[in-house]
């Protein structure tokens, strides 16, 4: 299913996108991850990054949002993005966390090339429960999430339907 919340912005509903899972976790941290991609079969890959996450004991899913097609901003030749929320718990620390979700972003052939480059999968953390960070390696919260229609849309989507 789909719907269209503006000429440039496409919101779909899939099986596993918007999803519920646990809601119960004894797990420390509750984060919040954006997923985004616009290369290849994105859809086929945000399926098969979820079923690394929800095998993986180091984390308990909790949701996921709808997912917004969306116009790049940056560098502006290459095809809209395709973002979605992830809601999880885990005990790693933020670093560790953040390190995985590298592994993850490598493991689906992301090359990194120039800031806003086509990519097959990024990852973003975008809360690490209520921690503020501001490293070299970690910015949370996410520093633009609040500006980006790509977070805020699939966030509120999520929020509403669990509401
Ligand atoms: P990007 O190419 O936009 O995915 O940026 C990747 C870089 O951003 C990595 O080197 C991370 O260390 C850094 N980074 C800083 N804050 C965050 C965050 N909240 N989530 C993910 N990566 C982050």
């Amino acid at each position: 299913m789909k719907k269209n919340l503006t000429k440039d912005l496409t919101l779909f509903y899939t099986s596993n996108f918007p999803k519920k899972f646990k809601s119960i976790s004894n797990k420390k941290y509750l984060v919040t991850i954006g997923i985004g991609g616009n290369i290849g079969n994105t859809k086929r890959i945000f399926d098969k990054l979820l079923l690394c996450l929800k095998k993986d004991q180091r984390f308990d899913l909790l949701m996921t949002s709808p997912l917004l097609l969306n116009p790049p901003f940056g560098y502006l030749e290459q095809n809209d993005f395709l973002n979605g929320i992830i809601a999880l718990k885990t005990n790693l620390a933020p670093n560790e966390f953040l390190k995985n979700m590298q592994r993850l972003e490598k493991r689906f052939g992301r090359k990194r090339s120039f800031q806003d480059a086509p990519r097959t999968l990024d990852i973003d953390i975008i809360f690490f429960d209520k921690k503020k960070i501001n490293t070299k390696d970690l910015i949370v919260p996410h520093k633009d999430w609040a500006n980006r229609e790509s977070v805020i849309i699939p966030l509120e989507e999520m929020k509403r339907i669990n509401r």
